[in-house]
């Protein structure tokens, strides 16, 4: 049984022994503070519980949840209980090891980044400064502090009897969790108790996501700040000098992606490295796989032929990693490796495509400087006349490259290595947010995307005309331009990392002054 932290939302801040342990898991318990592409770490055939509460109905009580997960581990499945932040920081993970270890299953505790320290982070707050701080607490909203932040309960005797005169000068930094509720007393009882009312304090609203939202004001002001905001839990209260640097550090929040909510219409196994890159720079990825990866119609019949005599070809051409990586598990089910090309040369179209080369041993002889078929004609680096070439590749691709070099006499195979088909999962859901505004960019790396996506959304679907269209390049392009409208981006470099670059250069940087604050 493993307790590991989350950390605080951005899911880059899982620790790689909580990555580790998620990749073991049979089954996972987590809730709504644990970002929910983490479990893309653990198996796909792993359980996956969710213990959040969207209600009070559904809410599932704690002691139902230890106990399943304690009779599951004694069972010997691997089991992750995935918490918030840091799983003794507020979490109860003390209560659910004690739990566990009554129960005699061993257990190992998995530190997470809390959000204690990283949404003040992400606001550009440093929780030390040798300027300012040279100590922090960290101090729940609450006097029993649970997550529920019910609001509903009255402050019950134990709320009354806290020491506001020590918590007031715990440290010179002090991060409330769980302290939205309470807000208006924190403010209060650290004033009574000697704070000044003109410290200043910063809250931070869902920190690290991209929906993370800051407002910053003094003792004084907050209370009437936090409530025109409307600020909601989770958030975290910081209070000191510290918030100051807000001023001259804010950085998340001020990126062009920030926030903005982009669709991502690649297949799933192919979406993480765009969606990775996106949530880095403060954006939202939505991902809706509209394209599925399958075997050929055929099931390799015509590509284990042509592998079957690899060596005789002069050159093998691949125009996506996908190719590479069907090809070399076909070679590796007929029992043969890398040292099938012999002395045939290899080109790879594309960074990625060279990559997945790359990590199979293989280097490229050649890649063209620009990523469709007209540039590899033109830069190819020896002629083709009498050449045997073989393309292993899409089954519905292009016919430019093949027909090209026919035309100027090599010997030219095409063979399907894969074929995409249609996935309309998750459409109905995606048109009514495209109809309500809710998204503000759909990205498209392939021609078949583009076609998958109107065929999945329907050919009525409404994009409105402040809809980012971003397509990879000019083949795609022209294939947004026939079937939906002209794209407003084309990415010069014909990757992903360029698709991204055009997006971020499209949009502003936001450098609005966002408080009343001093600088430092
Ligand atoms: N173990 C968690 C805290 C759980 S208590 C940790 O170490 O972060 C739940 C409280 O944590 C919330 O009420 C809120 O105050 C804070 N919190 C958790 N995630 C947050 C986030 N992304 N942004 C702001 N506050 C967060």
């Amino acid at each position: 049984m493993y307790l590991v932290g989350a950390g605080p939302g951005d899911p880059g801040l899982l620790t790689l022994a909580g990555r580790d342990a998620l990749a073991r898991a049979d089954m996972v318990v987590y809730d709504r503070l644990a970002h929910p592409s983490l479990l893309n770490h653990a198996p796909a055939q792993a359980e996956r519980l969710f213990v959040g509460k969207k209600s009070a109905q559904h809410f599932v009580k704690q002691e139902d949840t230890n106990a399943l997960m304690a009779a599951r581990a004694l069972a010997g499945k691997t089991v992750v209980r995935l918490k918030g932040g840091d799983p003794f920081v507020f979490g109860r993970g003390g209560e659910e090891a004690e739990f566990l270890r009554e129960r005699g299953v061993p257990f190992v505790i998995v530190p997470g980044v809390t959000s204690a320290i990283a949404a003040p982070a992400y606001a550009g707050i440093p929780v030390t400064h040798r300027d300012a701080a040279s100590s922090f607490a960290v101090i729940t909203g609450h006097e029993r502090g649970d997550d529920r932040e019910s609001g509903t309960r009255a402050p019950g005797e134990a709320e009354q009897r806290r020491r506001w005169d020590r918590i007031a000068y715990a440290a010179d930094t002090l991060v409330f969790l769980m302290g939205v509720e309470a807000l208006g007393e924190i403010a209060a009882k650290l004033m009574e108790n000697g704070r000044a009312p003109e410290t200043p304090v910063g809250l931070i609203e869902w920190g690290t996501w991209p929906r993370q939202r800051v407002v910053t004001g003094t003792l004084a002001n907050i209370v009437e700040a936090a409530r025109e905001a409307g600020i909601r839990p989770p958030a975290v209260t910081v209070v000191g000098e510290v918030v100051r640097w807000r001023e001259t550090l804010r950085w998340f929040d001020t990126g062009p992606l920030f926030g903005k909510r982009v669709l991502v219409t690649r297949a799933r196994e192919q979406a993480s490295a765009l969606s990775d890159r996106l949530r880095r720079l403060g954006a939202e990825p939505i991902e809706f796989p509209t394209i599925r990866i399958e075997p050929p119609a055929d099931n390799y019949v015509a590509l284990d032929a042509a592998l079957a005599d690899l060596a005789d070809y002069d050159w093998v051409v691949f125009t996506s990693a996908n190719g590479v990586v069907r090809t070399f598990a076909r070679l590796d089910v007929l029992g043969r490796d890398a040292r099938a090309f012999g002395n045939a040369k290899v080109a790879a179209i594309g960074p990625a495509t060279e990559m997945a080369l790359r990590e199979r041993g293989v280097r490229a002889d050649f890649t063209p400087s620009e990523f469709v078929a007209e540039a590899v004609v033109a830069q190819f680096p020896e002629p083709v006349a009498g050449k045997r070439i073989l393309i292993p590749r899409a089954a519905e691709a292009r016919e430019v490259l093949p027909e090209t070099w026919r035309a100027a006499g090599a010997d030219v195979k095409v063979v399907p290595a894969y074929q995409t088909v249609l996935e309309t999962e998750g459409a109905a859901d995606i048109r009514e947010r495209l109809a309500a505004g809710e998204l503000d960019a759909l990205t498209f790396t392939s021609s078949s995307t583009v076609k998958n996506f109107v065929e999945a959304v329907g050919k009525d679907v409404t994009v409105l005309p402040s809809v980012v269209l971003a397509a990879i390049g000019p083949v795609t392009a022209q294939t947004c331009r026939d079937l939906l409208r002209e794209p407003d981006i084309v990415a010069d470099a014909y990757t992903i990392d360029g698709l991204v670059d055009a997006l971020a250069a499209r949009w502003k940087t936001d450098k609005r002054p966002i408080s009343g604050l001093e600088p430092p």
